[in-house]
């Protein structure tokens, strides 16, 4: 029976990605090795490695003055380099979720943090929309997609200083306006390729402004002098994003992928909205998210968690089990999700109301 992968992060691989990355892990670049057993200094895994960050610099129309970079640690350890490299005194964040109260935690170290706004107040059901970025911050993180809370921030926001944000969920969902960023980061796992490698896009001249002194392996400077071979990269990892990244590219780039995007998440939502057995976490439009798909059973309908749970798994839908914070079921449709998964699991929907 086929598998339609609905799980969070690590998430679905497009076929391609899957299959050049197998082929290389046996023979990589006619060099006869396993891409885990080449040099990350040969001139085979440089060029990947270059290929890479050329690619990112395409797709997202990157504009002169960044550098692209391919590390470790996980969106996590960006929570904390990004203030230790960019907050001189002042930042604020949204809150919009875990992940984002995370990226504020790290920030309280090095100065004054200001939360401008937060949606706790309803299980992060939503966006806020009316706050105010004091103009002396240094930035403004945003959390562009709360990956456990199925809300999205799908356009560039407009406020008086750079922005920083965390896209590990959303990135290459859409094209962005890189020019209002300071910093974009992303775990590589939900959009892009395996756990293992996360990608940063650095804003040269927002650097070397703290007056802070920062440890070697937490200066964004070390990555970028050393093209983020300072230290050993996941050679497997960052190989395996490049196929993604080609595979992006031959679909058309982020604006194509945006297009199939909207079309996946306005067919689950309005199957949310007409199943009576069922309703969506996120009850404003604008704010739910394209990528992760939030909902629980309807009122007077509970009962049947368990049973849709089982009856989904046994159709061959993997992961739709919701986060423990918000309960119910989440669909993450990240970008390598094709249509007819979205199709099977609301035809799957449906024939479970029809049971009822
Ligand atoms: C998954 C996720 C993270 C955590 O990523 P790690 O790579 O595990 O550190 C952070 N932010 C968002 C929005 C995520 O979806």
């Amino acid at each position: 029976m086929k598998k339609h992968n609905f799980y969070a992060g690590p998430s679905i691989l497009p076929e391609f990605t899957k299959q050049k990355t197998a082929e290389a892990a046996v023979d990589f670049a006619g060099t006869g090795l396993s891409v885990m057993e080449v040099s990350h200094r040969s001139k085979e895994f440089v060029a990947v490695m270059d290929e890479a960050v050329a690619l990112v610099k395409e797709l997202l129309k990157v504009p002169e003055g960044y550098s692209v970079l391919f590390l470790q640690g996980g969106a996590s350890l960006s929570f904390l380099m990004a203030p230790y490299n960019l907050m001189k005194s002042k930042a604020a964040y949204l809150v919009t979720g875990s992940w984002a109260s995370k990226a504020m935690k790290e920030a309280k170290y090095f100065g004054e943090v200001v939360e401008v706004a937060s949606s706790k107040d309803k299980n992060f059901n939503y966006i806020p929309k009316a706050f105010e970025v004091p103009a002396d911050a240094d930035y403004l993180h945003i959390t562009t997609n709360n990956t456990i809370f199925g809300t999205e921030i799908k356009t560039d926001l407009d406020v008086p200083v750079p922005m920083i944000a965390d896209m590990s969920s959303d990135i290459f969902s859409r094209p962005i306006d890189v020019a209002k960023y300071d910093m974009i980061y992303a775990g590589a796992q939900k959009n892009l390729g395996p756990s293992g490698a996360t990608l940063v896009i650095i804003k040269d001249e927002a650097l070397d402004k703290t007056g802070r002194t920062i440890p070697t392996m937490l200066d964004f400077q070390t990555h970028i002098k050393n093209d983020s071979m300072f230290n050993t990269p996941s050679t497997i990892a960052v190989y395996a994003c490049l196929q993604t990244l080609i595979w992006l590219k031959d679909k058309g780039g982020v604006e194509a992928m945006e297009k199939i995007n909207i079309e996946k998440a306005d067919l689950l939502y309005a199957e949310l909205d007409r199943n009576k057995l069922f309703v969506p976490t996120v009850p404003a439009a604008e704010d739910r998210s394209r990528m992760n798909v939030t909902f629980v059973m309807a009122e007077g309908y509970e009962a049947l968690e368990k049973e849709f749970n089982e009856f989904a798994t046994s159709k061959g839908m993997i992961g739709l089990k919701g986060h423990r914070s918000v309960g119910g079921f989440r669909a993450s449709i990240y970008n390598a999700m094709p249509v007819e998964s979205v199709q099977a699991l609301i035809d799957v929907m449906a024939e479970f109301e029809a049971n009822h």
